[in-house]
This record gives C-alpha cells, structure tokens and sequence, in this order.
C-alpha cells in the first residue's frame, strides 16, 4: 500500500521527501527488494509497542511500515502532456491514497510557479489535472466497452452505466471518491485505476511560526472540512532538519520548538489510516511485531499477511484485545482473566488485537 506525495513545483515536496527518506528504512535493510529512488519506506509510530515490549521483552522489535512516492512535477496541463505529465499521471495511478502538499509559507525567496501564493487555487490546479486524466479514462473506457454494451455484454453494460455516472460527476468538476458509488461499482472500475477516486489528505507546508494565525494554513482547514479531508500541518523545512539528527538531539531539538514529536510521525500515521490500514501485534518473546491489515480484514486475511499457509490453513485465531493484554500483564494473565477469545473465520479484525493463529499445513 502506497501513498503518492503530489503538489505543484516548490511546494516543499523533496523537501518534505527527503525527510521521509532520511528518517526512513534503508534500501539495505530490505535486499530481497529494489526501492526505487522515488519511493521512502517508513516505520509507523504506534505508542501501543513500549507497553508491548516491556511486558514481552523479546529480542526483536518489528514496527508496521508504510510506503512514500514522490510524484514529483506535477503542473497545469500534466494531462495534455505537458512537462512530464503522462509519466506522473501514471505514478499516481499506481498509488493507493495521495497525500497533496500544498505551500502554506510565504518566502520572497522561493518563487511560486503562479506568482503568487493562494492554496486552494494551487489545489484546484492539481485537481483539475487529476480529474482531466480521469475524465479522458473514462471516454476512452466507454467508447470501448460501448461496443460489447450494444452486442449484449452484461459486464459491459454494468460498467458502462457507472461510467456515464462519473462521467457527468467529473463533467461538474467533482473527484470520483465524493460520487458515493458502493461496494461493487469499486469493483467495476478498479481496473480503471482512475485517480479522483483516491483517498486525499492535504499536508499544508507552513513556515516555523506558520502554525497558528495562519489564514494559508486556515483556509486549507476549511477546504478539508468541506471535502471529508484530512489536514496536517508541517513545516518541511524542521522536518528535514530533524531528520538529520541522532535520537537524543532529536529530543531535545523538539522540546526547544515545544513540539511532543516530530510532524512527520503525524504524516506517517494519517497516511497509514488514509489507506484504510489498522495493524494487529504478534508477541512472542523471539519477536513483538505490528502487522497491518486492511480494516475489515477477516482473521483468515490477517493470518495471510503472515503466511499464505496460515490463512489456507486457518484454523482459530486467539485474540486478546490490546488493552485487555497490558492490563493483564501479558498472555498468561489475560488468559487467567478469562480475556483470551478464541475466533474463527468469520471474525473481523479489531486495531490492535494481540493474535495468535492456529493453523494446519
Ligand atoms: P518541490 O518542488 O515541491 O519539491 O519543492 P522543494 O522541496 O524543492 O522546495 C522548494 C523551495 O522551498 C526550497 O528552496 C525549499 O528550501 C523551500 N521550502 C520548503 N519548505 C519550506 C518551508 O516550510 N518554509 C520555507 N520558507 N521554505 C521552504
């Protein structure tokens, strides 16, 4: 599961990048797999891991990730091809939610590619690229499923009436995610992968005393608030800086600008659960481990992120829910208070469960 940095030039997109890249995972660390350049693999802080570790103590500590791409030079007429649009175009729609920065600072210095600085119009600017990309996959899609409509294609025929919907929807300048189409319509359409119907949260890039009284900033907010988006704030410009940093200056750098932690940890995590994740913990003494899972995973799925054996294999799930296993003090003791659920294949996952699977080979 990915999640695409996009946003007009000089927004503070490398910026904000290469703090994620330099706080991140490093390419050595995963060699069955080639990271691209573009792309910046992060841990996700999960406060709930300290009290795990302490009770466990195992020998190895293993956080859920979540995976940056830099979709970079994304401008007004990316959808007619212009400076390296298709290409872009073509990133984004192998990312599954968009994390859009959008500059919040005024700074003399760093020119603004309209001249001035306005966020929703610079918002506006990538969502009408990202909608004209979408629009022009859809009449293309249409005019060829329109075809196997007509010879009686069922198939086509469904398609093709949730195509004429979005179609009217983008008409009027809307994103495909706000059209409310269901469970199986998504389906219908995912091979499209069109862009619009992407999760979007806004990262307002503000200068060092930009986070409050800022009517930038304000406006962003709004803007999310009418959209169902979520907003986060972030100075780049700090965020790169503490990048660079050892862990204890770290702490220290962050208690100087009064700040608990740093706002990457904020992006991190809004991207993780913009992407429709929740993460369930293994606790063993060997390893204390955050899995992920897509929310609404039944507990087969969750045991298939382990293993593919385990979920064909699946058998039980025993589950102690997060609190319940520190309030116990670990699996003994939930199990003794009566707080370990054995559950079958029907269960749906809960954030933060503390699993165990049983399973045949
Ligand atoms: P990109 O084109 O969106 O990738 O933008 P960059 O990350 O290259 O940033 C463009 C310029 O803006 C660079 O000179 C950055 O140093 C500057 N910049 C980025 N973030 C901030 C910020 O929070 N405040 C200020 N004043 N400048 C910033």
């Amino acid at each position: 599961m990915k999640c695409g940095i996009v946003g007009l030039p000089n927004v503070g997109k490398s910026t904000l990048f290469n703090a994620i890249t330099r706080a991140g995972i490093a390419a050595e660390n995963y060699p069955f797999c080639t990271i691209e350049p573009n792309v910046g693999i992060v841990e996700v802080p999960d406060p709930r891991l300290k009290p795990l570790i302490d009770i466990v103590n195992p020998q190895k500590v293993q956080p859920a990730i979540v995976e940056f791409v830099d979709i970079a030079g994304l401008v007004a007429g990316a959808s007619k091809g212009e400076g390296l649009g298709n290409k872009f175009l073509a990133n984004i729609r192998e990312t599954d939610a968009i994390a859009h920065v959008v500059r919040c600072f005024d700074d003399g210095n760093v020119v603004h590619v309209a001249g001035k600085v306005d966020p929703l119009d610079d918002i506006e600017t990538i969502n009408t690229e990202l909608a004209l990309s979408d629009m022009e996959t859809v009449e293309k899609t249409l005019q060829r499923e329109g075809k196997k409509a007509k010879s009686g294609d069922k198939e086509a025929i469904a398609l093709c009436a949730v195509l004429e919907k979005i179609q009217k929807w983008l008409d009027e300048s809307k994103p495909v995610r706000t059209l409310g189409l269901d469970a199986d319509q998504l389906q219908l359409i995912k091979p499209l992968c069109l862009i619009t119907v992407k999760p979007v949260m806004y990262l307002a890039n503000v200068d060092e005393s930009g986070f409050e009284n800022n009517p930038l900033l304000d406006k962003v907010v709004n803007l999310g608030k009418a959209e169902n988006a979520p907003v986060v704030a972030i100075c780049a410009k700090i965020e790169s800086e503490i990048a660079d940093l050892e862990d204890e200056d770290k702490a220290m750098f962050l208690t100087e600008l009064g700040l608990e932690e740093p706002g990457l940890d904020r992006v991190i995590r809004a991207a993780y659960s913009l992407l429709g994740l929740q993460t369930y913990f293994t606790a063993g003494v060997k390893e204390v481990r955050a899995w992920t899972v897509k929310r609404g995973s039944t507990a087969p799925q969750a045991a298939g992120v382990i293993h593919t054996d385990f979920e064909r294999g699946f058998i039980r799930a025993e589950v102690i829910a997060y609190e319940e296993f520190v309030k116990n003090k670990g699996e003994q003791g939930a199990k003794e208070a009566g707080k370990m659920r054995l559950e079958g294949k029907e269960y749906i996952m809960q954030d933060g469960d503390v699993v165990h699977f049983r399973f045949n080979v």
